[in-house]
């Protein structure tokens, strides 16, 4: 889409509709980092960060969409892989473009040199030939798979390459062994009608220890460690249509998001209040503590304040000896929570995949259940017709 034909942002902010710009994944935009602060506190065991970024005119975006942010690891990892594989890094490679560029390029950003995929094990293991290593033929093969599972599980390239030295005689090999680096989705958190010419992201820097090694995620890591005010990023906005607010505004939301999941129901909040948008906002949040958890408090309390969250609940986990989760929250305001429902409410679910987002769809099964006197297969329905209206979205990952 060319610039000329993309909407500016008051009629972005006025009619709610998405729209590509000019930059994507292959043509990032670099952009400038305006902020980068922590929200957790030093208490937590999380480190969550809000990261405020600076947008080129006609780059438009409405509340739901994401940011792609392409990642690039940082020198320490590099080069201790260089080392393990014993070239220094000035090598010339062919990227996957078949361009020329150097093999610290190629290990910075084309390659994914963190995760361990077991497809990685495989081939990494065809390189050697007919010399291949004891340990690594016991991972190889059908009969292998869960102990090659195992084997990647918390592990990195330089933990192959140290474990089975001197596969890799070529540094053009490695194109063979890994996958390409890709870059990582981030829910927008502010809404433009408010912070024009910005993008604001919440991350929560992924960092673990694992066979006695420090890690962390490539692209969350980059964002904590080197994305300080002043440094440059490649990024490109990513429409999500199946993640929109009512476009009645008057519509009644629930929004359930727990941890970063809060992202973009922070713009959802920002785009109703500075639309002066009228619909009732219902906010569940969760995070383990209310000290040093709880992200843009002052922010929700003061939104709740001035009637902009008409039900703000919390779920903090650690805070008291039984664990209560988002979805103890929804279950114990269920019969409110069937009433806003048949007023025409859209309820919308983001972050944790894994279990969060299917306890909270329980909950919501059981409060309609509940709400029609009906049975489990009554309330399926119920919510098959709300996803048809569009009613019941979800962005979890
Ligand atoms: C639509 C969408 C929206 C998203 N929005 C947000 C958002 O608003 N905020 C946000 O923070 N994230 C968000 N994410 C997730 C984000 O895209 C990244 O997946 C996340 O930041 C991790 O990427 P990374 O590059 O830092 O880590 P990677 O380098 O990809 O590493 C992550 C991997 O590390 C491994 N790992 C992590 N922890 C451990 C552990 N304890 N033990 C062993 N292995 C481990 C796992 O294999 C994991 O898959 C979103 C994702 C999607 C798809």
């Amino acid at each position: 889409m060319s610039e000329t034909t993309l909407a500016t942002p008051a009629e972005t902010a006025t009619t709610g509709k998405g729209h590509a710009s000019k930059y994507t994944r292959n043509q990032p935009y670099q952009s400038k980092v305006l902020v980068n602060r922590l929200l957790t506190g030093p208490e937590s065991e999380k480190e969550t960060i809000h990261v405020e970024m600076e947008l080129e005119e006609g780059m438009n975006y409405v509340p739901g969409d994401a940011l792609g942010v392409i990642p690039t690891y940082r020198a320490e990892a590099v080069d201790a892989v260089l080392k393990a594989l014993g070239f220094n890094g000035t090598e010339r490679v062919l990227d996957h473009n078949k361009v020329e560029i150097s093999f610290r390029e190629a290990l910075t950003s084309r390659l994914t040199i963190g995760k361990l995929a077991r497809g990685a094990v495989n081939q990494y293991a065809k390189l050697a030939g007919d010399n291949v290593p004891e340990g690594l033929k016991a991972l190889l093969g059908p009969d292998n798979k869960a102990a090659a599972e195992d084997y990647v599980w918390g592990r990195e390239l330089i933990d192959l390459v140290t474990d089975f030295p001197g596969v890799i005689k070529q540094p053009q090999d490695l194109f063979e062994v890994l996958q390409r680096l890709t870059p990582r989705m981030y829910s927008i958190a502010s809404s433009e009608a408010a912070h024009p010419g910005q993008v604001q992201l919440t991350v929560r820097v992924v960092r673990y220890n694992t066979h006695g090694q420090e890690r962390q995620g490539v692209t969350s890591g980059m964002l904590g460690e080197r994305a300080q005010a002043a440094a440059t990023l490649p990024v490109f906005l990513h429409e999500n249509n199946n993640f929109r607010l009512p476009e009645d505004t008057n519509a009644p939301v629930i929004m359930i998001g727990p941890g970063t999941g809060i992202a973009p129901f922070r713009a959802f909040l920002e785009h109703r209040q500075t639309l002066g948008q009228k619909g009732d906002n219902w906010l569940v949040f969760g995070d383990q503590r209310e000290v040093s958890d709880f992200l843009y408090k002052d922010q929700f309390l003061a939104m709740q304040a001035s009637g902009l969250l008409t039900k703000l609940q919390t779920a903090f986990s650690r805070d008291q000896a039984k664990k209560i989760y988002v979805q103890d929250r929804l279950r114990e305001a269920s019969a409110e929570l069937f009433a806003w429902l048949e007023r025409g409410a859209y309820f919308y679910v983001c972050g944790d995949a894994s279990r969060m987002a299917k306890d909270v769809e329980l909950v919501l099964l059981d409060s309609i259940a509940t709400g029609l006197k009906g049975t489990p297969e009554q309330a399926a329905e119920y919510l098959t017709g709300m996803k048809k209206q569009k009613r019941y979205q979800r962005d979890v990952y």
